[in-house]
């Protein structure tokens, strides 16, 4: 199936179209599912640490992230008044417009750009550290900081990555998640689909007819380069809709959203904060998401974004969530 067809086609001919190309699905998924091979590159943390400091999307409040190196086999976990919370989609829970990790009555929210950056730059081991402004929330935001994943990967590369080497001092080869059959997830009309393929693709659909500034977008991508993720994906923003913005706000989210920190297009204006990074910002920024949601399959240091091609179209962090749950190595 040509992107351009998908394309052309109504969204009800793509849900039928990826259901017959799709022979499981999530009542069907099994650990046969996915499997873990040899990489060939050591599982790394990086080389240093470093703090960033920024105001959180929708509390508004400013918070605190430390992210330093960890040994090899631990993983990406955070640790919050204490207690630590793994960046594991067993503790990620569904919440509106972004990806929450939860334990213990703990809840840190907007985790999926520090994570897209993490995944994509291959830092397989890290414990982050998070603050909030008050010491006695019981929830937490990554900073929003300008609504990509761009200064996270700054900061990253900043520092630098290293070998991690394990409690007795040794290197471990890092383990990649091979995709061994179809699966797929849907709601109404968006889904997340995935296909066995020799290397990793992710392709990602929106379509808003409402605001044709944005319309339908198509973007495919795979990580051909080291730097790709850095110059295609981490710098794309969050993106809203204007006419969608008060009613967010009614509902308690975005307090500490701006024309800083997302791009904002109106139904009848067009874009309120040009210019564009990418002429398809917000279909690129979708990646963005998807690779940190799916970063959460990852389990001591393996693992994380699967050897597949992945195909989304109008998902959510709910969906994208609920396919990481088929791809948990068993
Ligand atoms: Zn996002």
């Amino acid at each position: 199936m040509s992107l351009s067809v998908a394309v052309k086609a109504k969204n009800s001919t793509l849900i039928s179209l990826i259901r017959f190309f799709s022979v499981s699905s999530a009542a069907s998924s099994s650990s046969s599912t996915v499997s873990l091979s040899p990489s060939g590159r050591l599982q790394q943390t990086l080389s240093g640490c470093v703090e960033v400091k920024g105001k959180s999307l929708h509390s508004g409040k400013l918070s605190t992230v430390k992210l330093l190196p960890e040994i090899a086999g631990a993983g990406r976990c955070f640790e919050f008044r204490s207690r630590s919370i793994p960046a594991s989609i067993e503790f990620s829970q569904e919440s509106p417009l972004c990806t929450t990790l939860f334990k213990d009555g703990l809840q840190i929210r907007t985790v999926e750009h520090l994570l897209s950056a993490l995944e994509a730059k291959g830092v397989d081991n890290c414990r982050i550290q998070i603050e909030s402004e008050s010491a006695d929330d019981r929830e937490v935001e990554v900073p929003i900081l300008d609504g990509s994943a761009k200064e996270w990967v700054d900061a990253i590369e900043e520092i630098g990555i290293n070998v991690a080497r394990n409690h007795v001092g040794e290197s471990v080869e890092k383990m990649v998640t091979h995709l061994n059959k179809p699966v797929h997830v849907c709601k109404n009309d968006s889904f997340v689909a995935a296909f066995p393929s020799i290397e990793t693709r992710i392709t990602c659909g929106i379509d808003f007819p409402q605001v044709p500034a944005i319309g339908c977008q198509w973007f495919s991508w795979r990580p051909v380069r080291e730097s790709c993720f850095e110059k295609d994906i981490a710098p794309s923003r969050t993106f809203c809709v204007y006419e969608e913005v008060e009613r967010m706000r009614e509902a308690g989210l975005i307090k500490g959203g701006s024309l800083e920190n997302a791009i904002v297009c109106s139904a009848e204006r067009g874009w309120m904060n040009p210019p564009l990074r990418f002429d398809d910002e917000p279909c690129r920024h979708k990646i963005l998401d998807l690779i940190g949601d799916l970063s959460l399959v990852a389990r001591e240091g393996n693992g994380g974004l699967p050897v597949a091609h992945i195909v989304a179209f109008k998902a959510s962090h709910a969906l994208h969530n609920d396919l990481a749950r088929l791809l948990i190595i068993g």
